[in-house]
């Protein structure tokens, strides 16, 4: 369900449309006319995981929300006084059970349609799966049985793909989806595997 900003959070007084003059110029936003409180609108940063085990599998997840055969990356919100690091090694511990030893970033890309920001993450995990009821299934991949999607999880998990040497297979994530990837959101560059992981923070 997505809702709408209608009412100024500060004085409750309904908000409108109005033009101002801004660093880029004019511009409409919603605001309140009585305080002059902004809907500024900025994108919400969201966290994802390409979670890799000993073994050099990683973990695909399906969402209890999501349709059958429908798996993707341990993804969640980051939360207020957190960076983005500790968020991230507390999303896995809250989704899979799993404690994170190692990671690195990997890249960050838009989601425009939720008005998103994802922040990716390659982390090395130990211990075992507990799911969290949010999740249904999973399964451990290779890189080469990983099949990545035509968007910001899926140009992350190509990237993890390439740092192990492969090319990465694309495929539709979802039905009538192009599963063709936009070079210019994936840059095809090869990833030095070592001195980029770093100890992660205590959650
Ligand atoms: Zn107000």
């Amino acid at each position: 369900m997505s809702h709408e900003m209608r009412f100024c959070p500060s004085c409750a007084t309904p908000l409108q449309w109005r033009s101002q003059q801004e660093d880029s110029g004019m511009k409409a936003r919603l605001r309140c006319p009585a305080c002059d409180w902004t809907h500024w609108g900025n994108p919400t940063p969201v966290l994802a995981a390409v979670v890799e085990n000993d073994a050099e599998q990683v973990l695909l997840a399906r969402n209890a929300l999501w349709q059958e055969g429908m798996f993707g990356l341990i993804t969640g919100f980051m939360e207020a006084g957190e960076s983005p690091e500790a968020g991230i090694c507390r999303e896995v511990l809250e989704e899979t059970g799993l404690r994170v030893k190692a990671l690195r970033i990997l890249g960050s890309w838009e989601f425009l349609r939720m008005n998103q920001v994802l922040i990716a993450y390659h982390v090395r995990v130990e211990g075992e799966v507990r799911l969290s009821p949010e999740l249904v299934e999973y399964q451990w991949k290779s890189a080469q049985e990983a099949r990545c999607w035509p968007s910001g999880t899926g140009y992350a998990l190509a990237h993890w793909i390439r740092s192990k040497g492969l090319e990465p297979q694309f495929g539709a994530f979802r039905p009538n989806q192009s599963p063709e990837p936009d070079p210019a959101k994936w840059p095809p560059q090869y990833w030095a595997e070592d001195g980029r992981f770093m100890l992660p923070p205590a959650v």
